[in-house]
Order: structure tokens, then sequence, then C-alpha cells
């Protein structure tokens, strides 16, 4: 059978485009700056950017780069990134691994009060278990045209207790930009 893990190819695209890695790690000192910058007075966007800086480890794993932050109601952060090749399941995206990573530490499947931060919005499958952990608080950096949840589902009149915000900050979402531009380049 044909596999699709897609890291090789681009791991070698990225090695003949070295500009591009050091594009990437002046996007990782830009959202350092900005997550340290709003983290005094706008903790949202500073998860958000924290979420940013996670997307860059995906990048550099040739993993398409969404990074997620949960925050749990006393502060505790649980970070991941997507890791769909690596692991080799098809539901390894960087909700799904922070969600598990929240519920090994405390025991529980039950996050009520957690906070979810995305780099951008999350697929269904991801909506489902972010509502199966009762997370009400639903944050992400930009709306995904095709894949996003709000494409499928009315959530303000489902679901009128959850808060969901689009942040819409496009400079979340260049490390996916890159991605698929150095994935079209021969
Ligand atoms: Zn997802």
């Amino acid at each position: 059978m044909e596999t699709f893990d897609k890291r090789k190819k681009f791991k070698a695209i990225l090695k003949k485009n070295p500009l591009y890695i050091i594009l990437i790690k002046k996007l990782k000192k830009y959202y350092q700056k900005k997550y340290f910058f709003y983290l005094s007075h706008d903790k949202d966007k500073a998860y958000l950017y924290l979420a940013a800086l996670e997307s860059l480890k995906a990048f550099l794993k040739g993993e398409i780069p969404i990074g997620c932050v949960l925050v749990s109601p006393e502060g505790k952060i649980f970070k991941a990134h997507n890791l769909k090749e690596t692991l080799k399941k098809p539901y390894a995206h960087a909700e799904i691994l922070a969600i598990k990573k929240a519920c090994n530490y405390y025991k529980t499947w039950y996050l009520k009060d957690f906070k979810i931060y995305v780099t951008l919005e999350p697929c269904l499958m991801c909506f489902g278990c972010i509502l199966e952990s009762r997370i009400k608080h639903i944050y992400f950096g930009y709306k995904e045209k095709k894949y996003g949840f709000s494409n499928f589902i009315n959530f303000q009149n489902f679901f009128p207790k959850i808060h969901i915000k689009n942040f819409n900050l496009s400079d979340i979402i260049i490390p996916i930009k890159i991605f698929f531009k150095l994935l079209r380049k021969r």
C-alpha cells in the first residue's frame, strides 16, 4: 500500500531552501516577542502566540504547522503540535494531543473551565473532542476555510454557552502559508 508521508519530501525541499530555515528562526523570535508583550495585558493573545511557537516545532518536523495551548483553571499550560505524519494517526491533531496531555495529568476527561488556544480553527473532530471534554472557551488565530468546524455547524444557535473567538491574526498562520508554498516547490 502506498503511504502518504510528506515529511521526507518536505525536509528535502527545506534543505534546498535554507533561507526558509532562517525565516522560521526569525519568526520564532517574533512570536516570542509577541508572547511576552501580551502576557501582561492580554493573556488570550499571549497564549495564541505561544501556540504559534508550538506550530513551528511541527514545521521543522515536516508536519502541517498547527499548534495548540490548553490552559487549566489554575494556569497550568499543556502544549502540543500536529503530529499526524510522525505518529501515523489521523487523529494526532494538536488539539487532541494537548487534551490527551491534560487528561493524563489530571486523570480525568472532564476539562471544565479550561481554555483552548489553537493557531488555526479546529476541525470537526477536534471540535467534537473539545465539546466532549466540556471545554467552553475556544480561541483560534485564523479561520480554516475548508475544514474549520464553523463551515459545518451553526454553533451560535446550538452551543450558546460556549465562547468561541476567532482572533483573525494573519501573522499566526505564516508558517502554514510557507509550508504549502514550499511543498509546491520542486
Ligand atoms: Zn483537528
